[in-house]
């Protein structure tokens, strides 16, 4: 094996997760190669896909920290100022306001494409990483002494550690025989983006309704996201709907208070699977991203969660390197993983619950639901609880969209 085919850290998917860690491992001065099966300008150069990435303040911080905050178009950042939460035909509601915080807003709405972006901006000028594009990482092996990838050209590659992006559904983590608890909701999200008469005044509004869901996403101007939620077997039919059809639909779903709208975008659509990888390391191997954990949309946290797992790892690793220890050994992938448990178990399998009650139309839900709001709603403590889990800084973040 020559030289140039080993590395320090290999990284399999140059999504956004994968390209944040390989960000992170800029400063570290370790050599680097990310491996990504689709072309260059799809990352490059990505395009609009619909989400509107609702980002917590610790998100934030950490993409400022990378210098990839700065690299995003600002005028395309939408503050989100307050979220509103209806339940069906019932009058309960529950609201949380930047503004009855200390802090001028719950969260940021930025395209995704933009984020990745600028991760893709700051990630190319690095000298330490190698991308390679249109190939794809076809099998893994790793144990005591290193670990190796073999592309789909054949080409070997090796590594002190491998790490894991590779989406939701990845090969890599079945690859490498790790379990995962998979929640399929047999539902699928339709986003796109509309303009309309009145000001949304950077509120969003997420409405159980009976049947459905539908949220609307406050971006700059009279214009907003609107992400409507249906069982899968009615997505083609809202999919092929006619635009003033489709703009009716969402405009009476809001009771009409945001006036006439007009469809601006394209209609994008995403099937809803969640998953829970069973753990996060294996021998000189770990998990990143949807990847590790993939969150149902509702509550934002996908990427959030994302960020701050690689944050973790990398965190870990730059303590290894200043203790001369080895990057890819077992205790510095244990801290990794009991910090990524600790975040993350309760959110993942939190939402779950939270979309089965709210997405269960049985008279009994119904009821829970209408008692969990006004409960919510009417308890102080609970509405600033969420709301500091929503703006601080250190604390793990819940945006309720
Ligand atoms: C509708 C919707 C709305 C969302 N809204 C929010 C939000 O408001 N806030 C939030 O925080 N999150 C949100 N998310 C979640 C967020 O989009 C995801 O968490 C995030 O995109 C996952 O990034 P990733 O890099 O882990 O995976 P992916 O984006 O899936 O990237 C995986 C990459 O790996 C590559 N790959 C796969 N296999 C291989 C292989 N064998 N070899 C090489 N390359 C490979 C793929 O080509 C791909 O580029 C939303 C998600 C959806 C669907």
């Amino acid at each position: 094996m020559s030289n140039k085919n080993i590395y320090d850290v290999i990284i399999i998917g140059a999504g956004p997760a994968g390209l944040s860690f390989a960000c992170s491992l800029i400063e570290l001065n370790l050599k680097v190669m990310l491996v990504e099966r689709s072309t260059l300008s799809s990352i490059s150069n990505p395009t609009p896909d619909g989400r509107e990435t609702a980002l917590t303040h610790n998100s934030l911080k950490i993409l400022q920290n990378l210098g990839v905050w700065g690299l995003i178009d600002q005028t395309k950042v939408s503050p989100l100022k307050e979220a509103k939460i209806f339940d069906g035909d019932s009058d309960s509601l529950l609201n949380f306001a930047a503004n009855k915080s200390s802090i001028d807003a719950l969260g940021y709405l930025v395209p995704n494409h933009l984020i990745r972006l600028a991760l893709y901006q700051k990630a190319s000028k690095s000298d330490n990483l190698t991308i390679i594009n249109e190939l794809s990482v076809e099998s893994v092996d790793t144990s005591f002494s290193g670990g190796e990838v073999i592309l789909s050209d054949g080409q070997t590659l090796e590594s002190r550690l491998i790490v894991a992006a590779d989406s939701r559904f990845s090969e890599i983590r079945r690859k490498m025989g790790i379990e995962s608890t998979m929640k399929d909701f047999s539902k699928v999200m339709i986003i796109t983006r509309v303009s309309h008469e009145k000001d949304h005044n950077q509120v969003a509004l997420e409405c159980f309704n009976y049947g459905h869901t539908l949220a609307l996403l406050p971006l700059n101007g009279n214009i907003s996201s609107v992400v409507l939620t249906v069982p899968t077997d009615e997505a083609d039919q809202m999919l092929n709907m006619d635009s003033e059809k489709f703009c009716k639909f969402a405009s009476e779903g809001f009771n009409g208070s945001l006036g006439e709208m007009t469809q601006i975008g394209d209609r994008f659509s995403y099937p809803l699977v969640g998953v829970y990888a069973q753990k996060f390391r294996s021998t000189r191997f770990a998990l990143i991203g949807d990847a590790a954990v993939g969150m149902h949309p509702v509550t934002a946290h996908g990427f959030n969660l994302g960020l701050r797992g690689q944050d973790i790892l990398s965190k870990s690793i730059s303590k290894a390197l200043n203790s001369g220890k080895d990057i890819g050994s077992e205790s510095v992938l244990r801290e990794f993983e009991n910090k990524q448990i600790h975040l993350s178990r309760l959110m993942y399998f939190g939402t779950n619950g939270v979309v089965s009650l709210f997405t269960n139309d049985d008279a009994i839900a119904k009821k829970i639901r209408k008692l969990v709001l006004k409960f919510a709603d009417r308890f102080p403590p609970i509405k600033t609880l969420i709301t500091k889990h929503l703006t601080e800084s250190k604390k793990s973040n819940l945006i309720p969209f």
